[in-house]
């Protein structure tokens, strides 16, 4: 479900604001969305080097960086550990606390509710973190399979 913009579109975005748009950068956004769900600096390190061995860890952290400057990514702490999202459109996360999945939920209501909030608050929102916590449907169902069976 995430709206993953053209190779073209990209590199007219870095390059708008002075960058340029290497090969690498682009290897390194095509990764952020071919990692899983929301994957760490780590995970899109292992994805690229499939494609480029070349590209440095600290090289994606640093390209990363400049994504979420760029608004191309959002990032996230969760569990000591820093995971990207390339979904920018306003969504919840539900984060599971038994395997650590993080899923997305786009909820229609979100941006009326935040046109709201500052619409009565005078507040302006620049940032937003969306996060439920709770198990998943896998994790889920396998409690219930372990719990002990009823004794009636
Ligand atoms: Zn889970
Ligand atoms: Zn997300």
């Amino acid at each position: 479900m995430t709206t993953k913009k053209s190779r073209q579109e990209i590199a007219k975005v870095i390059r708008g604001h002075g960058y340029r748009a290497t090969p690498q950068r682009l290897a390194i956004y095509d990764a952020l969305h071919e990692s899983g769900s929301h994957p760490t600096a780590q995970d899109i390190h292992q994805t690229v080097l499939e494609r480029d061995p070349s590209v440095s860890l600290a090289t994606v952290y640093k390209t990363l960086q400049l994504f979420v400057e760029l608004g191309l990514a959002g990032e996230m702490g969760f569990r000591d550990q820093t995971h990207y999202d390339p979904e920018m459109e306003y969504h919840v996360h539900l984060v599971c606390t038994n395997c650590g999945k993080i899923e997305d939920l786009h909820v229609d209501e979100l941006e009326r509710f935040m046109s709201q909030i500052e619409e009565e608050t005078e507040f302006e929102i620049t940032g937003r973190r969306f996060d439920m916590y709770g198990l998943c449907s896998d994790c889920k169902r396998e409690k219930r399979d372990i719990s002990p069976p009823s004794l009636a």
